[in-house]
């Protein structure tokens, strides 16, 4: 048995100094009946707590660290970077450096803006989606989530879905009556709230693969359909590629899908376990913003010369090579559950999308939020504890996806299918 006592000591400081002891709800660990781990170090796909326990970490600070904790080129680098100063408050050239491999990669992305965190790229997009069109309403997706701006925390997923909170008291009704939602992968529903609101919508903000219900790929022709009708209503489309960016494929989901969003957001890998969100798209459409345009959005941090350099190095490092590699690990690693599952007939389903991956407790098909809210909570807490007694650190939650690095071997791997292997046993005898 691990042994956590030191984590429990450090928890107990941290419930009076923060809420619920942490600084982001999903680390409390409340929807396995655990108490939070923290950590102390991470290299290459292990981490390790302050009690000494060491985890193959499939949580990857929830996805920026596509090539494992710690790696030396972004480490170097950003060793010599510190010591020149950690910010300026004026342009620096790794800013332009950052900025240009962004749109060099992304087919969509004629100009970028740098921002701090995934949210504040949602919230900025949406701004300038509205500004752009003059319009109020946005659509989106139940179960989808785009971080805690306001607009945008309505039915939404990741720590919203675990902690089965109902919309977010704080949000003003005159702010959420805008926010039109509807079911993911559903497109009549999409055409039907057009039909009624469409010349009043500024934009369809989409996880073009959804990662916070779980991980939810899009169905057949959905995202094709998705710009087909903003076209026709001269709404913008919006990818949030802030989980799936860099991530799910060299150019993102939209060059993996091949549709061209009108935005991008943009957070997670592109700073390398650093904070960075970005958003771009059209330049004509960015250079609404200030201080080309009069839609205002800035930062004190925005384009921080560590965050960009993390970001870069980290994007430098992904060749299409790396991304190829890590799908190999990622075909391993699904093949082991279908047979574990099978030899202990336990019902699971495996959704994936490049290194993200979703396993659920369930017996159908999950395509959406209520599917997905149809798994089995039960299997999922026996399973959660069983593997991280077993050394193997998984998001505490059916509705967050995991996440493989370049950094995780063919022995991580099957040390972690051996370990699922446990769990399902367990389970099969509930
Ligand atoms: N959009 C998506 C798709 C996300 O997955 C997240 C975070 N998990 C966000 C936005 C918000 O990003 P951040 O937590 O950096 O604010």
């Amino acid at each position: 048995m691990n042994n956590y006592i030191k984590s429990m000591d450090a928890y107990k400081e941290a419930v009076n100094l923060m809420p619920g002891g942490v600084n982001s709800p999903v680390r409390a660990f409340k929807s396995v009946g655990l108490n939070p781990i923290f950590m102390e170090k991470g290299k290459g796909s292990k981490i390790t707590d302050i009690d000494g326990n060491t985890y193959i970490d499939y949580v990857l600070s929830w996805g920026p660290l596509i090539l494992g904790h710690a790696d030396e080129r972004v480490i170097k680098k950003l060793k010599e970077v510190v010591e020149d100063g950690t910010s300026f408050g004026a342009p620096t050239l790794l800013e332009n450096k950052l900025a240009k491999l962004v749109i060099d990669r992304v087919p969509s992305i004629e100009m970028v803006r740098m921002v701090n965190s995934g949210t504040e790229a949602t919230m900025s997009a949406l701004r300038l989606a509205r500004g752009y069109t003059g319009r109020d309403k946005i659509l989106k997706f139940e179960g989808n989530y785009h971080g805690h701006g306001d607009s945008l925390l309505i039915k939404a997923g990741s720590g919203v879905a675990t902690l089965g909170l109902p919309d977010s008291p704080g949000v003003p009704e005159s702010v959420a009556k805008n926010t039109i939602t509807v079911p993911y992968n559903d497109i009549d529903s999409v055409k039907y709230a057009f039909e009624q609101y469409g010349e009043d919508i500024a934009a369809i903000i989409v996880e073009p693969v959804s990662g916070n219900m779980g991980v939810v790929p899009p169905k057949g022709d959905f995202l094709v359909k998705l710009r087909e009708i903003t076209e026709q209503y001269k709404s913008l489309l919006i990818f949030d590629e802030v989980m799936t960016g860099f991530r799910v494929d060299y150019a993102c989901a939209q060059g993996h899908f091949d549709i061209t969003p009108d935005l991008t957001c943009l957070g997670k890998v592109i700073g390398g376990g650093l904070p960075v969100g970005a958003y771009g798209g059209k330049k004509e459409i960015m250079e609404q913003i200030a201080p080309t345009g009069s839609i205002y959005q800035a930062g004190t941090l925005s384009g921080n010369p560590l965050a960009m350099t993390a970001g870069f190095e980290t994007l430098n490092a992904m060749t299409m090579d790396e991304y190829a590699g890590i799908n190999e690990k990622v075909d391993r690693l699904i093949n082991g559950y279908r047979k574990a599952a099978e030899d202990f007939n336990v019902p699971i389903q495996i959704n994936r999308a490049g290194s993200m991956v979703g396993i659920f407790f369930n017996d159908k098909e999950v395509t959406d939020y209520k599917s997905a809210s149809e798994s089995n909570l039960e299997h999922f807490t026996l399973y959660y504890k069983v593997m991280i007694e077993e050394g193997v650190f998984l998001p505490p939650s059916q509705f967050e996806g995991l996440f493989l690095s370049t950094a995780h071997s063919n022995e991580d791997i099957d040390h972690t299918i051996n370990a699922a292997r446990k769990a399902f046993e367990k389970i099969s005898s509930l």
